[in-house]
C-alpha cells in the first residue's frame, strides 16, 4: 500500500491586534491530495455561516422570474432532445422530467427537475425524495452510452441554491456526457492508471484501506458505498467523498449502488444543515470501461463567506487553482459521524 496523506505544517507570525499587539503564530496546513497530489490549504479558523436568507422572499423571487421547471412552463419553456436520441422528446421517471441543458457543457447535457416542488429546504432532501431524478439521469446516460459508442465520460451533478452557482431555485440535476473529459475526472483517471503502473495495484482499493486504517476521516460503508471526508478537501469547508467500490462506470449503476448513495447523499445533506449550509455542489465522476478507475462522488458545502455576500471562491481558487478550507476535516468528523448514524439506521 502506497496512500500517502502528506502534508507540511507551517505558521504564519505576526503581531496580533486581537491579542494587544502581542507575537503570535497562526498555523496551516499544505495538504496533497492522495490521487492527484493537487496542493489545497488548511487552516483552523472560528469560522461560522453567516445568517440563512428569507427563503421565502428568495422562492417569490424566482418564481417572479416565471420558472421554467414549474409545471405550468415545462412543457412549453423547457427543450426537446432530437428524435433520433430520446424518441418522446424528454425523458419522464415517475414525477422527475429530464430535458437537454441550453447551456452547451458537452456534447450531451441533461437537466433534471426532482419533480413539481420549486422549493425543497436544505435538510428536507430524502432517498425517496431524490430517487426519481437520479434514476432518470442513468436512464440518460445509458441513453447516450448506447447511441453514440465514442462517449466515453459521464459526469452527475447538482448546484443547490444560489452560492453553489445554481441560477434556478427550482431543485433540478444536471447530467454531462462527452468525449473528452473536464480537468478534475481527467486527472483522476491519469493518475488512477499511473498508481496502478507503479503498484499493480488499484488505487481506489488501497485508498479505501487506507482511509478506514486511519479513522480519521472514515465515516460510513453503506451498502455498495465507501463513505469518507476528504483529506484535502475541494471547498472552504469539508467535503464528503463517495467511491463505489465495484462501479467502473454509471452506465452500470446498479439500483442497491444507487439507492446506498442516496442514503449516504441524505446523511451529508442533513450534515451540512446542521452547520449552517444551505447550499452546495454535488458531482459524481464516471469513465467508460476504465479498469483501474471507480465511480466517485464530491459533496460539497457552498457560502456566502461574510453578510456582505462575498464568494467563497476568490483569485486563490479561481486563479491559483488552490482550495483553501477554513477547518481541519479530521475534526469534523464526529459530528459528520452522528448525521450518518441517524441517517442510515
Ligand atoms: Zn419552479
Amino acid at each position: 500500500m502506497t496512500i500517502l496523506f502528506r502534508k507540511i505544517k507551517d505558521r504564519v507570525r505576526l503581531k496580533n491586534p486581537f491579542k494587544g499587539f502581542s507575537t503570535d503564530e497562526i498555523p496551516f496546513e499544505i495538504r496533497f491530495d492522495p490521487l492527484t497530489g493537487q496542493s489545497i490549504r488548511v487552516f483552523e479558523l472560528p469560522y461560522r455561516p453567516v445568517p440563512r436568507p428569507d427563503f421565502e422572499a428568495l422562492i417569490q423571487k424566482s418564481r417572479a422570474m416565471n420558472c421554467p421547471f414549474c409545471s405550468e412552463s415545462l412543457e412549453t419553456a423547457t427543450p426537446l432532445y432530437p428524435k433520433e436520441l430520446v424518441p418522446e422528446g424528454r425523458i419522464h421517471v415517475g414525477k422527475a422530467v429530464l430535458f437537454p441543458n441550453l447551456l452547451p457543457l458537452d456534447r450531451y447535457t441533461g437537466v433534471c427537475t426532482f419533480g413539481p416542488d420549486h422549493f425543497i429546504g436544505p435538510g428536507d432532501f430524502t432517498p425517496d425524495i431524490m430517487q426519481d431524478a437520479f434514476t432518470a439521469a442513468r436512464s440518460f446516460i445509458q441513453t447516450v452510452a448506447a447511441f453514440d459508442p465514442e462517449t466515453h465520460f459521464f459526469n452527475l451533478n447538482w448546484n443547490y441554491m444560489p452560492p453553489s452557482g445554481s441560477s434556478m431555485i427550482h431543485p433540478h440535476l444536471q447530467v454531462n456526457c462527452g468525449h473528452i473529459p473536464t480537468y478534475q475526472p481527467r486527472m483522476q483517471q491519469t493518475c488512477s492508471y499511473h498508481y496502478f503502473l507503479q503498484n499493480n495495484r488499484t488505487f481506489w482499493d488501497d485508498y479505501m484501506d487506507a482511509e478506514k486504517a486511519a479513522a480519521e476521516r472514515f465515516l460510513a460503508d453503506i451498502g455498495p458505498t465507501f463513505w469518507t471526508l476528504a483529506f484535502a478537501p475541494r471547498g472552504a469547508f469539508p467535503d464528503v467523498w463517495c467511491i463505489f467500490p465495484e462501479c467502473r462506470s454509471l452506465i452500470e449503476w446498479k439500483d442497491e449502488e444507487r439507492d446506498a448513495f442516496l442514503k449516504g447523499l441524505a446523511a451529508s445533506l442533513r450534515y451540512f444543515d446542521q452547520e449552517g449550509f444551505y447550499s452546495f455542489n454535488l458531482s459524481i465522476f464516471s469513465g467508460r470501461e476504465n479498469p483501474h478507475y471507480r465511480v466517485n462522488a464530491r459533496i460539497t458545502p457552498r457560502m456566502l463567506l461574510r453578510e456582505i455576500g462575498n464568494s467563497d471562491q476568490t483569485y486563490y481558487q479561481v486563479l491559483h487553482r488552490e482550495p483553501t478550507c477554513v477547518r481541519p476535516p479530521e475534526s469534523l468528523r464526529e459530528k459528520a459521524l452522528m448525521a450518518f448514524k441517524q441517517g442510515v439506521s
